[in-house]
Order: structure tokens, then sequence, then C-alpha cells
């Protein structure tokens, strides 16, 4: 650990109140290491919290299933959106109560529903009937709330198609939760992750809002409206604040829905990415021939060791250098392991600086969500990423 090892990273003046970035400034890493600071988790938190006012906050735990983040987040007063008993058990391990934890996957496992009901879990996700049939089997008089399919999604990272039920489908998938004893509690949806402007919530609330109306219009008492997550983080271009962007969300939700019992919010992304950056190393600068006028910059980080986001070249991380302020050039970005779809951004090239040499230091901003749970266990024998939380 030395600041002074040639091709340290600079700090730079905007790395004050950013823990991580400080951190890593000082520190050398032997392989690549997300530095998440709780502070500024704490801090993302509260700001969101204050946007979202009435509505309750459950963090999507795949964004970043850190103990010392959920142990944090239960202090805050957080709920938390599972999606598996393994998660349930981290966060009950850190001192969650299960009322406040809610099984949002819409594909559970019979056992794990069994597990999650004798844990003392009360809220599931569902979004068809044979779901709704293993809730009531598994967990008898369960609340489900039921997940529709939204359109029109203007996320850099949609979940559009995989999940939820079409509106059409939704008045039988309710009676039929009537019907197998289950307690139809609410609706649920996700505009996508990465949503980066609130005004883009505005075409998929349109969706939603009828279909909230029709069904207690035919007598289901919904109380609980899920929206999901899709809080942005800063890559590079432009958003809102996250207290001003949730609080816009939440003027667009009562216009749609009026007064609503529950609302509850499940952000992942927009908790945890600012709060982390990873601390990656050059392997190799390259070209392909004397003439090629394409570098090749290999990290030691790649698609299967946390950088999974960058398939289909959708989030676009930040790059900070030694050689910062220097002259760049275009360059393909690839990572370190034998499979050729280990690249990073090909089609839209990203500028690096043209001085970048293979072990220089390179820390990757915004990279608190989606990092270290995408992380392989360790293909080709890299290391899956380190953890360190500040
Ligand atoms: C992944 C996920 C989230 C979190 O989404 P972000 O865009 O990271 O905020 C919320 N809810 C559900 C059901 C999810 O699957």
């Amino acid at each position: 650990m030395n600041a002074t090892v040639p091709g340290a990273l600079r700090a730079a003046p905007s790395f004050h109140a950013d823990p991580a970035a400080a951190y890593i400034a000082v520190n050398s890493f032997d392989k690549p290491t997300l530095v998440i600071s709780r502070d500024r988790v704490a801090a993302q938190y509260d700001a969101l919290h204050k946007g979202l006012g009435d509505a309750h906050i459950h963090y999507a735990v795949k964004a970043n299933p850190a103990p010392e983040i959920i142990r944090l987040l239960v202090k805050k007063g957080s709920g938390f959106d599972a999606a598996s008993r393994a998660e349930i058990e981290l966060c009950l391990s850190q001192g969650a109560k299960p009322e406040n934890i809610s099984f949002g996957n819409t594909i559970k496992r019979a056992s794990d529903i069994a597990f999650a009901h004798s844990a003392g879990v009360t809220l599931f996700a569902a979004d068809s009937e044979a779901e709704l049939d293993k809730i009531a089997a598994h967990a008898p008089g369960a609340r489900v709330y039921l997940r529709l399919i939204v359109e029109n999604s203007m996320a850099d990272w949609p979940l559009s198609r995989k999940f939820g039920c079409a509106g059409s489908a939704l008045p039988a998938l309710l009676n039929h939760a009537v019907a197998v004893g289950l307690v139809p509690f609410g609706l649920s949806f996700h505009v996508g992750s990465q949503t980066r402007k609130a005004e883009f919530w505005n075409p998929v609330l349109d969706q939603v809002a009828p279909l909230w109306h029709a069904a207690r219009a035919d007598g289901h008492d919904l109380q609980l409206l899920n929206l999901g997550g899709g809080f942005p983080a800063f890559y590079g271009e432009n958003i809102e604040a996250p207290r001003a962007y949730a609080a816009a969300v939440m003027r667009a939700v009562k216009a749609r829905f009026g007064d609503v019992p529950q609302v509850m919010a499940e952000p992942g992304r927009g908790l945890v990415a600012e709060a982390g950056h990873i601390a990656a190393e050059v392997m190799l600068v390259s070209r392909k021939s004397a003439d090629d006028l394409h570098r090749w910059v290999y990290l030691d980080i790649g698609r299967f060791s946390g950088l999974a986001e960058t398939e289909g070249e959708a989030i676009r991380y930040q790059f900070v250098t030694p050689h910062d302020g220097e002259e760049t050039g275009p360059c393909v970005l690839a990572g370190p392991s034998c499979d050729s779809a280990d690249i990073l951004y090909e089609k839209r090239p990203i500028h690096l600086p043209l001085a970048l040499r293979d072990g220089d230091k390179v820390m990757i901003r915004a990279c608190g969500a989606y990092t270290s749970s995408y992380s392989s266990v360790g293909f080709n024998g890299f290391p899956p990423l380190d953890v360190i939380v500040l």
C-alpha cells in the first residue's frame, strides 16, 4: 500500500466526500476490488427517502448483497426485496424483520416459498396462475402482489419482457388468487433499470393506473402499489438528484393513482451504485497489426468478473486513469479472460489516454451496483471481484 508507486492514481479534487475514491487513490490492490462507502449509501438512502415521502423503501438485495450494506439499511429502517431463500436468509441474518422482507421474484422454488412462509415472510410476488398455486400450497393465506408487464420502457437496462403479466390477464389472476385462498394485496411493475429521467415514468404509470382502478372497481381491495426500481445512477450522462427524482415520481404516481394506502419502492442501483468504485489495472495495450487503427486495452476485470452490465454496451462506465488530462484516442476495451465475448466496449469505442500502459491503475466509477453480485466464481481462474466495505 504505497501512494507513490508509478502509475498510481492521483486524487482529483472531486474526490472530496467520496470515501471510496479517496481510499482507492492511496492504496494498491493485487486484484480487482470494489470499494464501497456505507456513508455514501446512507446519504443516498436519506435523499431517496425524503423524495419518496410515505413510500416505503425495499432495497433490491441483488444490486449489492454485502452483509454490511444490508445491516446498514436495516438500521436506516429499510425493507428488502429478496429473490431467493439465500437473499432472505442474508437479510434475516443482518437483523431484518420478516415482515419487512418481500419475496419479489415471480419465479420461486416451492421449497423457498415454504421456507419464507415458515420464517414469517408474508408478502409474495406472482405473475401467473401456476405461481399463485405454488404460493397457495406453500404459504397458505399469504398476501400477493401481481406484477404487470409494462411497455415503452425508456430504461438503459430494460427488464420488460421476462417478468409480469399482460394487463388483460390481470382480472383473472386476481380472481384466481382469491379462489386459492390468497390475499390479492397489490400490483407491481418495474420501469426498467437506469431510467434516467423521472418523466420517463409517465407512459409506464399511464399503463398501470387504469388497471389499478379497474381492479378496485371489481371489488379487489388493493392496498399496495409497488413501484419497483429504476432509480438511476450517474454514469456520465446527466440525471436528476435522487431526492428531486423520487419526489417527481411520487407526484406522477399521486396524479394518476390518487391516495394509495401503501406505496413501496425497490431501488437497487439508485441506492448503491455511486457509493462504490472498482480499483482495476491495465493488463495489456496492443494493436493487431502495425497499421491497425484500433488500440486494444485489456483490463484485469471483464464481463465475467463484475462488469456484466456492459452486455450490449448498455451501461457505460467512466474510467479514471493516471493520465487523465492528456491526449486520448478511441480503443476497444476488453476483459482478461479467454472468451471472445469478454469485450466491454467495441461498437461504441471509448476514449482513453494514449499514454495508457500495462500496469497502470484504473478506477471504474459508480460500480456499487450489479458488479460483485454478477462476478463469477473464477472463470479462467480470475478471482471473483473483491469487496471492501468502508
Ligand atoms: C432488480 C430489481 C429491482 C431493482 O432495480 P434497480 O433498477 O436496480 O433499482 C427492483 N425490483 C425488482 C423486482 C427487481 O428485480
